[in-house]
């Protein structure tokens, strides 16, 4: 049993991703579980676009006072582990693009947008003709199972299953499959993370169970967001703890902004903060948790 953090070194960490880690770090911590960095660095386009950010990551993490056991684990290094298990599940070669997808699909759930099967039932000859035109996705067949997860602010989550894809067109590993294989193999139990993933979690708790894993516990939290509302980025100004520090916020300002936004009494540091919380774990229900976080900067 564990808990986690899963940044994508794509960019520095915001607030958002800040306020989201001292949470998986507090509930790990609280439940006296094991806790762990993994970094999703699937997408290595993006990332070489991008070098040194994972490091800075880390470093902020450890700024902020959280802390996490054994080696952070990097997804590029395990791209074998996640091609072997999509090899041991029922498949189909997928050629459809984005758009063809879009068009297809029907009304959108929130942001979920299932696959409607298009190549699900290709023949042979058809699959041939369209590998000359471009390399397959490789999407699991899921026969649209109906999967409940449990979610600590929004209870009981249930969704039918979509064949969402396992393997890129470019052959990566995608990151709903690496992070399920990841979880399962780490021992993850306690999955906290963005809000923006909650209408993932059916589908993946589904594939953790074909794959002989449990399905973990979630909680999503509240994304950041600006004065209008939409999701917090770089444009907002100083979102970053490193351009907070040269606009004079320094990180201890930063720890009080994260906690102040959860509705959490005043404490020097997340260890301080964990003493509190066992003496008060009601705290971790406050509804500050899920809600949007606007940091009002
Ligand atoms: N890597 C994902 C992100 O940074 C998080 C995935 C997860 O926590 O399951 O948004």
């Amino acid at each position: 049993m564990a808990g986690r953090f899963a940044p994508s070194p794509t960019a520095e960490l915001h607030l958002g991703n800040l306020r989201t880690a001292l949470l998986a770090w507090v509930y790990a911590r609280a439940a006296g579980l094991p806790f762990y960095v993994r970094i999703e660095d699937l997408d290595q386009y993006r990332i070489a676009a991008a070098p040194g950010i994972a490091q800075t990551q880390l470093a902020d993490l450890a700024a902020l006072g959280l802390d996490w056991d054994g080696a952070v684990r990097k997804q590029s290094e395990h791209f074998d582990v996640y091609r072997a298990a999509a090899a041991t599940l029922p498949t189909y070669e997928c050629f459809c693009t984005r758009r063809e997808i879009a068009e297809a699909a029907q009304a959108p759930h929130g942001s979920y947008r299932p696959y409607p099967g298009t190549c699900a039932n290709l023949s042979a000859a058809e699959r041939d003709a369209k590998r000359r035109t471009r390399p397959p996705a490789i999407r699991v067949r899921a026969e649209r199972a109906e999967f409940t997860v449990h979610d600590r602010f929004a209870g009981a989550v249930t969704r039918v299953v979509d064949d969402f894809v396992l393997i890129r067109n470019d052959r990566v590993p995608a990151y709903n499959l690496a992070a399920v294989v990841d979880d399962g193999l780490q021992g993850v139990t306690q999955v906290t993370r963005g809000a923006d993933l909650l209408d993932s979690a059916p589908r993946q708790a589904w594939l953790a169970t074909q794959l002989g894993f449990p399905a973990p516990d979630y909680i999503h939290v509240g994304l950041a967001v600006n004065e209008s509302g939409e999701r917090l980025a770089k444009r907002d100004g100083a979102v970053t703890l490193r351009a907070l520090s040269a606009a004079g916020i320094g990180v201890a300002a930063v720890y009080q902004l994260l906690t102040n936004s959860l509705g959490w009494p005043e404490t020097a540091s997340p260890q301080e903060l964990l003493a509190l919380l066992r003496r008060r774990p009601e705290l971790l229900d406050s509804p500050s948790i899920p809600a949007p976080f606007n940091p009002h900067l």
